[in-house]
């Protein structure tokens, strides 16, 4: 095992894999950039170390100045919590390369997974149900038209590169294609430095449910059960769920042997994701594998009592898994809520100082946090600030201890997205499980716009 973990990211994700090194008897090194010398990560790590300016190329980008550190504290494997680098293969290689073990899957298989249309060429040849759509990059808007014609509208034009929810568009028609198609391969180019688009059929009134796996270095695969995201705005997660209201045992299971088989067929290793697309009558399709932490990996782990982190690190150190596919069990209902520095109405970025802070405390509320009074939230980073996520016996009783909670939170200074959480979580519709990824235009927008 190793003896001392640089953890290569910020915020509540890098205090979360302090924790869990903590937890282990292992040493943990920080990285800060200047605009985090008093963020809570730098406090809780063994060593920190400045890496650079606020600006992420300068600082948690910068893979030449982080492998340095990396060497000059005698770190022997790196966490790249999510984002960040943790899917870029540049930095894989370079941890390879000086002897740095790069807690997650090698660089060859985050590279064919970071490509949404290499992925779906690798997923259709192991036999996983694809959203119906193209496995190539596109021309241009005109042979997008074309193909969206082909398809049959309406479609998702797709960045291949895309994360966060960036570079894709909803068209119902040739015209709006052609109107996407340049804006969002240009937005695709500027955060992901790869234009490549393609197409895939939409799919209407979806959920989005996604399968944790677990593989070791010797393919031992096993899946974690599935998390429910359908409630997204701008098709980025803000509430998550174990286990999905919509499934069924039978489904799940099968969603569950098709993940295991699709990472086997990739000679997967360590913790990775399969995003799967639902429809109503319950066929799942394949999105994306996440080769990664994922941020709502919580609600897993509080319904299966494993730790992910844990988990991660022991793979990476050669360990065999110990859970068998028969251990893992599913306990109670978890829900986690990301809270973002943003307007609740119009969901845009909301830097500021935060100059009152009040939590929710109680046994069954897990709170990852990466704040504090006094905080100054600033506009280089992603704006999620914290994580909240309840546990409960029943999917109703977490649902009413999340309410409670988030009723308890406050945050003043800066506007956060507590209110439009409280309002999803309150709605009859989220009680019911009516929770396709429509849910924030169809409940909340509406109500927002009927005021
Ligand atoms: P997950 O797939 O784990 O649920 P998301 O889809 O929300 O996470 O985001 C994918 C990754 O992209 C995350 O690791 C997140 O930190 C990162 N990310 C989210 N929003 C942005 C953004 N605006 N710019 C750059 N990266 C982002
Ligand atoms: P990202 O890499 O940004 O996470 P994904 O491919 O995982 O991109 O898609 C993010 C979200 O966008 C999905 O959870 C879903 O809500 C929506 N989405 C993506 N593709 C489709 C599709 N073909 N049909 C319907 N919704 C989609
Ligand atoms: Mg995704």
């Amino acid at each position: 095992m190793f003896s001392k973990i640089l953890i290569a990211n910020r915020g509540e994700i890098a205090a979360r894999v302090i924790r869990t090194c903590k937890n282990m008897g292992i040493k943990t090194v920080a990285i800060y950039s200047e605009a985090d010398a008093d963020a809570p990560h730098v406090k809780l790590a063994d060593e920190a170390f400045l890496v650079g300016k606020p600006q992420v190329n300068e600082s948690y980008l910068n893979i030449n100045k982080i492998i340095e550190i990396a060497k000059e504290s005698g770190a022997e494997a790196i966490h790249p919590g999510y984002g960040l680098l943790s899917e870029n293969t540049n930095f894989a290689n370079a941890c390879e390369e000086a002897g740095i073990v790069f807690i997650g899957p090698s660089s060859d298989v985050i590279a064919n997974m970071g490509s949404k249309i290499e992925a779906r060429k690798s997923m259709q040849d192991a036999g996983v149900p694809l959203v119906p759509g193209i496995n190539y990059a596109l021309e241009d808007k005109h042979e997008a038209a074309e193909v969206a014609e082909s398809i049959g509208f309406p479609v998702m034009l797709k960045a291949s590169s895309g994360g966060g929810g960036i570079g894709m568009q909803v068209a119902n028609n040739s015209d709006d294609i052609l109107k996407a198609f340049e804006g969002n391969q240009k937005r695709a180019n500027d955060f992901f430095g790869d234009g490549a688009m393609y197409v895939e059929k939409l799919i209407e009134n979806p959920r989005h449910i996604e399968i944790q796996v677990l593989a070791d270095q010797y393919g031992n695969t096993v899946y974690l059960w599935e998390r429910e995201c359908s409630i997204q705005r701008r098709n980025q997660k803000v509430v998550e769920e174990a286990p999905s209201p919509f499934l069924d045992e039978e489904t799940r299971n099968k969603m569950g042997r098709v993940a295991v088989k699709a990472a086997k067929s990739i000679g997967y290793s360590n913790a990775g994701t399969i995003e799967f697309i639902v429809d109503e009558n319950k066929n799942f399709y394949f999105l994306e594998m996440n080769t990664r932490l994922q941020v709502e990996h919580p609600v897993t782990e509080e319904i299966t009592g494993l730790d992910i982190v844990e988990q991660q690190i022991r793979i990476a150190a050669g360990e065999t898994l110990k859970v068998k596919q028969s251990d893992i069990t599913r306990n109670g209902h978890a829900i986690e809520v990301r809270i973002y520095a943003e307007d609740p109405k119009t969901f845009f970025p909301s830097p500021g100082k935060i100059n009152y802070l009040k939590v929710p405390k109680s046994e069954n509320i897990r709170h990852e946090l990466a704040i504090h009074e006094n905080s100054q939230i600033t506009p280089f980073y992603d704006p999620m600030i914290a994580k909240l996520v309840v546990k409960g016996n029943t999917r109703e009783d977490a649902i009413r201890s999340m309410s409670k909670a988030l009723e308890e939170y406050k945050v003043e200074g800066i506007k956060t997205n507590i209110p439009m959480l409280q309002k999803v979580i309150d709605h009859p519709a989220y009680m019911e499980g009516d929770t396709t990824t429509n849910f924030v235009e169809k409940y909340y927008k509406k109500e927002l716009s009927n005021k």
